[in-house]
């Protein structure tokens, strides 16, 4: 939030999108959009007043009133469009979200591709958004269901997929009939900007998606709307939990996607090349910044000598800016998140962890002023230690050993957080016990990452979620809408009249 100076007057200004129009926000306070491999200042994003989320606001409100009566097939057409423009696009969009981002290239493409997927899911809208009818539930009289849009709802994403959290979003709240004011994060807005621009250019008529800019204040005033029917957020648990709330008592329906300490276990009998890569991929990707990094492995009976093969296939890891060819590992996404990643690594060492690889200041040739850190693995990683009770969202490993799956499932259970989980085995028994008895929302076997796609509902659950219903899948059509149940009954002249009823019974 820097008042802007001549050198900052220079970087493009972020639009908000209200009505259909990208417009320049009247905002005194601004703050930058940093490159983080290069901390060149590529955009400035505004924090909009007031009046311009009111404005954002009462045009979405008065979309609702002709779009949510149109036709469920001319929605669908729209995604089907919007699908097509970003194919098309997807190179521009990975190189614009790399750039703000810092993941490497290939992974921004596949930020996209995930977000994509729920834009195609939305195409079939047509078939998701089915009423159930029951005949003749009591003498000439049908029951039948109407599941209608809701009016405004709104969308909060945090910085780490800046593409497929907004489409997690947007696209199905539209689709289902509603209109939709979108905040994003304003660590990285210039890629979903772009996609706000694509829906546009695929039909999406003014006023039903809008995008306003803004932090702390701007999300308040979403919580506090009283036109603002449902809100979807991702990002951490404090702010969501705030968000859940706030808004709750405001009388919203409210889902929430929270943050994550996300355990695999390694039994011995696993695939162990395969299983290691795909844990390590599942920790180091993205720089450890997703809310289903693998943060925590849990080595099982013989597997717990496998330490230092993750240690020297770490150490194959590249560290280098997301858009050199053969990167794997970018940087952290700011300055502020560089300073608290190396905070915990210095305060695991405190704590008494064992660190068997230090990440901390790689040397990346021409990024000097990259925020940094390589793999980074602690074994002997208790309870009660920082790097274990917080979500590191960085490149760190945590290694615990346990005797047996029973000793295994039982830390991963003692552990607030539920939103992913995996288990590496080569046991169709112990996979299987490990999916009756975990207590998590999304389970992998042999899969590090296991993030549904969009037939099905991101289902993370316990500290990690908020609210009932999950993004996309069955689950978000019942998020969006409002259920209506229908009890009819025609007479014809054939009709035999019984009188007065006075009893509660259909007869
Ligand atoms: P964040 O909570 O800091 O920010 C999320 C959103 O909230 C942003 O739009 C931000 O502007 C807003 N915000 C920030 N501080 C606020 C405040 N004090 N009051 C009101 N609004 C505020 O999250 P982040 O750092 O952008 O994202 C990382 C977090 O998101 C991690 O905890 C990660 O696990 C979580 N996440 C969860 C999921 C999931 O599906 N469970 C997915 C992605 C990310």
């Amino acid at each position: 939030m820097n008042a802007p100076t001549s050198a900052k007057v220079l970087a493009p200004t972020v639009k908000l999108l209200i009505n259909g129009q990208m417009v320049e926000s009247k905002t005194t306070q601004w703050r930058d959009v940093v490159n983080p491999a290069t901390q060149e200042v590529l955009a400035r994003v505004p924090f909009a007043t007031p009046d311009e989320v009111n404005a954002a606001v009462a045009n979405a409100k008065q979309a609702f009133k002709t779009w949510k009566k149109t036709p469920i097939g001319a929605r669908a057409r729209i995604f089907l469009k919007l699908q097509q423009l970003i194919r098309e696009n997807m190179k521009e969009l990975a190189a614009l979200l790399t750039a703000e981002q810092g993941k490497t290239l290939p992974d921004a493409e596949g930020d996209v591709f995930r977000g994509l997927e729920v834009v195609e899911h939305a195409a079939s809208i047509g078939n998701l958004q089915l009423g159930e009818l029951a005949n003749n539930v009591a003498n000439g009289v049908d029951t039948y269901t109407l599941n209608q849009p809701l009016g405004v709802c709104a969308g909060i994403t945090p910085f780490n997929f800046p593409a497929m959290i907004p489409l997690w979003m947007f696209p199905m709240a539209i689709a289902t009939g509603n209109t939709f004011i979108l905040k994003p994060s304003e660590q990285d807005p210039i890629v979903t900007m772009r996609l706000a621009e694509l829906a546009l250019e695929a039909g999406v008529p003014p006023g039903v998606l809008n995008v306003i800019h803004g932090g702390e204040d701007v999300v308040n005033a979403i919580c506090d709307h009283p036109d603002i029917k449902a809100i979807s957020f991702v990002g951490s648990t404090k702010v969501g939990t705030h968000v859940y709330n706030r808004a709750s008592l405001n009388g919203k329906r409210v889902q929430c996607m929270m943050g994550a300490k996300n355990h695999a276990i390694v039994m011995p009998d696993a695939n162990k090349e395969q299983s290691l890569n795909a844990l390590l991929g599942a920790a180091f990707g993205a720089a450890g910044q997703r809310c289903m990094a693998v943060s925590v492995a849990v080595l099982v009976g013989e597997a717990r000598n496998w330490i230092p093969d993750l240690v020297a296939k770490s150490k194959t890891l590249k560290v280098n800016g997301g858009t050199e060819p053969g990167t794997d590992v970018g940087p952290l996404v700011s300055c502020a998140a560089l300073s608290r990643v190396e905070g915990l690594i210095e305060r695991g060492l405190a704590d008494g962890a064992t660190l068997e690889l230090d990440g901390r200041k790689p040397e990346v040739a021409g990024y000097a002023k990259g925020n940094f850190v390589g793999p980074t693995i602690f074994s002997g990683v208790k309870p009660g230690m920082s790097i274990y009770e917080q979500e590191v969202f960085g490149p760190v490993l945590c290694l615990v050993a346990a005797e047996d799956i029973d000793q295994a499932i039982e830390f991963i259970n003692a552990n607030p957080n539920g939103n992913g989980t995996a288990i590496f085995t080569q046991s169709g028994a112990a996979a299987r016990k490990f999916q009756e008895e975990i207590d998590v929302g999304q389970v992998g076997i042999n899969v590090p990452i296991p993030v549904p796609v969009p037939l099905f509902s991101f289902t993370g659950s316990r500290a990690s979620k908020l609210g009932d219903l999950g993004p996309y899948g069955k689950q978000v059509v019942m998020f969006y809408t409002q259920t209506k149940t229908i009890t009819a009954r025609w007479f014809d002249d054939s009709t035999t009249s019984h009188g007065v009823n006075t009893t509660i019974s259909l007869k």
